[in-house]
């Protein structure tokens, strides 16, 4: 099998590409902008890695579709803040430049496993979002960050209408909120430019405080990115075609907590790392509240709540998640905190 990955230095792109390389006997195609998340994978005879950009890289790309047997269409901006502040950009990136690569797969009839989001759901009131039953609700025009769940939700359909009237076979997933190492770059973060797991952990190692978005009520289902890769192998593996033309949730309904409860839960687990216990790392932990207009400013809109229905993952891939909210945070808190101890080593730095 291969599999070609564009964005393969991304979060999921770069776990997936290390699972499949250690699980499995299949090729990886990829192609980034960058590779500083690719580790030692970019010496495996059966990774092949060109540094480009998706909007450049065309030819590269059309003749890699060909070549494989399926694209992850990775590239995008997934960043609420971005969304806010530079909608034409998530207009560009994520819609106008990956319906291309779209395109060019339906041509060749290559599988696309396409990365939707949990965001399509928007403002939904159903207690759990259900792939083929739910209905989307989405803000006014001018609460811009609605622009990417827009963008996801027309490629979604666009896939769809190739399968319907093309035959074409795609598998469409929906990530709910997960977190690991490498989810983004804690150095390179600021106020707002991050997903709430690394702001809140790189506000902490940058002795900023911790802010909770009007109070921190809303609640998230965080997932632990090994259950989502699990999940994505069992996706591309598709046995006996179960996931042809498949809208799959990938998230974990059990792990549904506040904002608020999260931020204490990352001040706890923080607190009790060896190396911050014997003080060689040394920080305040401290929690404040702030209004959405501050942190985002006037387009943004909040979902209160967002949880999965995984009957489909679990019924079609014998999918379930099994990590909790704590042993993720735990994983995810230790790489941030020892990428930050190796960071200012290089640097000369003192550790506080
Ligand atoms: N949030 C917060 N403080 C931050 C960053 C985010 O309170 O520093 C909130 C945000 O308003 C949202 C939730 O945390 O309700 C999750 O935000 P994230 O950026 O991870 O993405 P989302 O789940 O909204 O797509």
């Amino acid at each position: 099998m291969k599999v070609l990955i564009l964005g393969v230095n991304g979060f999921i792109g770069s776990h997936l590409s290390e699972a499949i390389l250690r699980e499995k006997d299949w090729d990886v195609y990829g192609l980034d902008i960058g590779f500083d998340k690719l580790g030692n994978i970019i010496d495996d005879p059966r990774f092949h890695f060109v540094e480009g950009d998706i909007t450049i890289n065309k030819e590269w790309i059309e003749y890699n579709i060909k070549k494989c047997d399926v694209v992850f269409p990775l590239v995008a901006i997934a960043t609420p803040a971005t969304y806010v502040k530079n909608p034409l950009k998530v207009f560009h990136l994520d819609f106008e430049a990956n319906l291309e690569v779209i395109k060019s797969a339906v041509k060749y009839n290559t599988r696309v496993i396409f990365p939707s989001t949990s965001e399509v759901y928007g403002m939904c009131t159903d207690e759990v979002f259900d792939e083929d039953k739910s209905n989307f609700i989405l803000g006014p025009i001018n609460k811009q960050r609605w622009i990417y769940s827009c963008c996801k939700q027309l490629l979604d359909r666009v896939l769809w209408a190739y399968g319907f009237e093309k035959n074409f076979n795609f598998s469409t997933f929906r990530p709910y909120n997960w977190l690991g190492p490498k989810l983004d770059s804690i150095s390179t973060t600021k106020e707002g430019s991050s997903r709430v797991v690394t702001q809140f952990i790189g506000s902490i190692l940058r002795d900023e405080p911790i802010k909770l978005v009007n109070g921190g009520h809303q609640k998230r289902c965080f997932l632990y990115i090994d259950d989502g890769i699990d999940c994505l192998l069992r996706i591309i593996e598709n046995k006996g075609g179960v996931c042809d033309k498949e809208i799959i949730n990938i998230g974990n309904p059990d792990n549904n907590i506040t904002i608020k409860e999260l931020a204490a839960k990352i001040k706890r687990i923080f607190e009790q790392h060896p190396l911050v216990k014997s003080k060689i790392v040394q920080k305040k932990v401290k929690i404040e509240n702030v209004s959405q207009e501050k942190f985002y400013g006037e387009g943004y809109q909040d979902v209160t709540f967002r949880v999965p229905s995984i009957k489909k993952a679990k019924a079609l891939l014998g999918w379930t998640p099994k990590y909790g909210t704590d042993s993720a945070l735990s994983k995810t808190i230790d790489y941030y905190i020892k990428e930050y101890v190796e960071d200012k080593k290089r640097c000369g730095k003192d550790l506080r």
